[in-house]
């Protein structure tokens, strides 16, 4: 079984030696232990760095054809530099596994996700078992993160981030689907195949500080809703029924004030068409969005089906 390790860096230099060296032990002794192939591979992803990762990485790959080195052309964030590992490895290996460069992914979760991978799971979804060595400000918001999600309507697997296996089908799928705004965690479970997970306790950072900072944060979840869900449109046209329905109630009130006298002339006409003017708008800006939601989901051109087992004549048992 032929397995290539993906790694993004990004500004890395403290890290990556030391991160190299541990993945390699790590291979050594899988190849010894025959879970993987000799020809197996670590694949860093330098996503634009402006320090010496990239240095680094071409001196590992001398040092070692067990590292192999990929340079973007400038930083495009960890979601595109990943992408860009998977799908550029994806034809040569049996399987890919994603990691971050800092080691918090526990490496000793490899042996879970190949054994899995052994019993036929196409997908593998390292999931961290507790958060307790996170900050209580990185746990916090993305304990929020996962919760927005849900309510919008992104399905993701909960406490994953990218540490995950996925069998080459499983990339050939995912090179499916060729929307750029990228969201890996919500496109993967899209891309279906059987699927489980694997716990693993979450390190801390052994080296440099978080790429992520709040700001990231924000927009990577920002980029989470709106390029896997419509729903925010939807909550528009919503709002607009509810607006609509309380003119009504406005209706009924103003004219019965109306017919009591207790009312400025022109009051009654004002107050209900204020109600039912914004109503109207809402409804028809969420009527407007719902088109604009599915021009938006045919533009992303995404897969209808994927085939996962196809039996035909060759398959039957011969007596
Ligand atoms: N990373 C990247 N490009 C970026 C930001 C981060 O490739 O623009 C990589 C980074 O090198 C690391 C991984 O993404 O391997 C996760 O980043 P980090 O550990 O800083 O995030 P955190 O663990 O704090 O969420
Ligand atoms: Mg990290």
């Amino acid at each position: 079984m032929k397995l290539f390790l993906v790694i993004p860096c990004y500004n890395e230099e403290e890290v990556l030696p030391e991160t190299a060296r541990r993945l390699k032990e790590k291979f050594a002794s899988l190849m010894a232990d025959g879970h993987i192939a000799e020809d197996s591979r670590i694949v860093f992803v330098d996503d634009g760095s402006r320090d010496r990762t990239w240095e680094l990485i071409e001196e590992l790959h001398r040092s070692d054809p067990l590292y192999r080195g990929i340079r973007l052309s400038r930083n495009r964030g960890h979601q595109n530099a990943l992408l860009a590992g998977l799908m550029t490895v994806r034809e040569e290996c049996d399987a890919a596994i994603s990691m971050d460069a800092d080691l918090q992914d526990d490496i000793n979760a490899i042996d879970a996700m190949l054994e899995k991978y052994a019993q036929g799971y196409d997908v593998v979804y390292g999931v961290r078992s507790s958060r307790k060595k996170d900050s209580f400000f990185k746990r916090t918001t993305a304990q929020g993160f996962y919760r927005v999600m849900k309510a919008m309507g992104v399905e993701t697997v909960y406490n994953h981030a990218d540490y995950r296996l996925m069998s080459r089908r499983a990339l050939a799928g995912l090179a499916e689907f060729r929307e750029v705004n990228l969201f890996l965690r919500g496109i993967v479970p899209l891309v279906g195949f059987r699927s489980t997970t694997v716990a693993y306790e979450r390190g801390e950072r052994f080296a440099g500080t978080s790429k992520y900072p709040l700001k990231k944060m924000l927009s990577f979840a920002f980029e989470g809703i709106t390029s896997l869900s419509v729903k925010p449109i939807r909550l528009i046209a919503s709002l607009g029924v509810l607006i609509f329905a309380v003119s009504v109630g406005m209706l009924i009130y103003s004219l019965i004030r109306h017919l009591l006298g207790h009312t400025v002339s022109g009051w009654t006409s004002l107050a209900v068409s204020i109600w039912a003017l914004g109503g109207i708008q809402l409804l028809a800006i969420g009527t407007i969005g719902e088109y604009i939601g599915k021009i938006y989901l045919e533009t992303k051109h995404r897969p209808v089906y994927l085939v996962s087992d196809y039996l035909t004549d060759g398959d039957r048992p011969t007596k």
